[in-house]
């Protein structure tokens, strides 16, 4: 499809971080908006329902379609279908577009990405925890349904724009260099991080996102899932993949080559940018209303190592990641639930990748511990879930 044709895109998860910034580059591109869906924030839901008209939308349960049906009665000209539940959002992700931008939080994304597989869409994914948790299945289903699946997260788009589109690494390729902002602990002394409190790890020096994946990042843990993600999505081992700190984040992310050469991907940190790209792949479109990089005035780019002494959730990501079966699903169960109980105030920032690190040493024990099917992976991440609020249920 040519770019300059209008494009029908459905957006799950269109009320979050992403999803809104989706609607952004919708809007500057004048794309045509086929469906939408939330958890159950119905009243930005509603605004998007107004502006969009969307053909359908779906809601987490029955009391938010029921409540969404009465609203909707008020503006009669809007025809959109209301579908909820888990089977709506899969309903919404078959039904039909030209891409799909999958921007739900967690694992619940997991049902409507094989479902948009499945329907062979073009998947615009966000989503990192379906990634790392079934990765391979999930690609091994899109390279089966003949799905393509275009990266969106920043630096996975950065490594996919130096890899020139190819979402496979070639034989050509040395390593990556994942780049981290660091976060806002990055300076912070072993003995400072005893006193974190949510206020403090909701606050990112670069980017606005939503809270799970802010508070990811100040643990470093969104590092690691990146990791992970890579690995997966470019066939690269953990090796291959090396984390580098980079507090401009202008960097989003590097490719070497077996020959020494390394290719960045740089622009000012800005979402809407792998969005686009992601919609509008292989073509690139301006964006007038945004700021550009001016490397003069900024001067200076920095780097540093990680520290997995003071962040061990770049540690135990490696682990998984070299562990692989159903640990990667360990992983981001257990860090879902500890970040979830840290939010809370149930526990302590230090205790979050504590736990983590708690319920996969118990993982090690378990008869799913080598397993790869998708049943066996969704009942680790189910028993992840339950051990570590186990865990947290002694901190009440
Ligand atoms: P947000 O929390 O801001 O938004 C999550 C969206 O998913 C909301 O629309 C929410 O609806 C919906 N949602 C939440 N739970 C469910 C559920 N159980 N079923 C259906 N929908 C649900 O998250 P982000 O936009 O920050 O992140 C989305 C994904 O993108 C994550 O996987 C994240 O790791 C990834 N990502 C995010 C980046 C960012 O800059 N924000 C960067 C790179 C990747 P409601 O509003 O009703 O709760
Ligand atoms: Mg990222």
């Amino acid at each position: 499809m040519e770019i300059n044709q209008k494009q029908k895109i459905v957006i799950l998860g269109s009320t979050g971080s992403i999803g809104q910034q989706t609607l952004n580059v919708c809007r500057r591109l004048n794309f045509e908006i086929a469906g939408l869906s939330c958890f159950n924030n119905i009243e930005i839901l509603l605004k998007q329902i107004e502006e969009f008209m969307p053909e359908k939308v779906a809601v987490a349960n029955l009391d938010s379609a029921i409540e969404l049906t009465e609203r909707l009665k008020k503006m009669p000209h809007i025809k959109t279908e209301i579908l909820y539940g888990d089977q709506g959002n899969v309903e919404l992700a078959k039904s039909a577009c030209d891409k799909i931008v999958i921007a739900i939080i967690g694992f619940a994304a997991l049902k409507p990405l094989l479902a948009a597989i499945e329907a062979k869409h073009t998947i615009a994914l966000a989503n990192k925890e379906t990634l790392v948790s079934t990765g391979k299945i999930v690609l091994e289903q899109a390279k089966k349904h003949d799905a393509k699946i275009y990266p969106v997260d920043s630096e996975t788009s950065a490594i996919w724009q130096c890899l020139a589109g190819k979402t496979e690494a070639s034989e050509e390729i040395k390593q990556v260099w994942l780049t981290a902002s660091g976060g806002p602990f990055r300076t912070y002394s072993k003995e400072q991080f005893y006193s974190i409190t949510v206020e403090d790890a909701l606050k990112h020096p670069v980017w606005s996102m939503g809270q799970k994946i802010t508070i990811d990042s100040a643990s470093m843990m969104n590092k690691g899932l990146e990791l992970i993600e890579i690995s997966r999505l470019f066939n690269l081992t953990g090796n291959q993949i090396k984390v580098i700190i980079h507090p401009q984040s202008i960097i989003h992310s590097m490719v070497e080559y077996l020959d020494g050469s390394v290719l960045a991907q740089m622009s000012l940190p800005n979402m809407e940018l792998p969005i686009q790209y992601a919609l509008t792949y292989d073509k690139r479109l301006p964006m007038p209303d945004k700021p550009k990089l001016d490397l003069a005035e900024l001067g200076q780019l920095t780097f540093e190592a990680p520290d997995m002494e003071r962040f061990p959730a770049l540690r135990l990501a490696y682990e998984a990641q070299a562990e692989d079966g159903a640990m990667p699903a360990v992983l981001n169960a257990a860090n879902e639930i500890a970040v979830r109980a840290f939010i809370k105030r149930i526990i302590s920032f230090l205790d979050i990748s504590a736990m983590v690190e708690s319920t996969m040493q118990k993982f090690r024990h378990h008869s799913l511990y080598h397993s790869s099917t998708l049943n066996d992976i969704l009942a680790a991440d189910q028993w992840a879930r339950e051990y570590t609020e186990q865990i947290i249920a002694q901190f009440r």
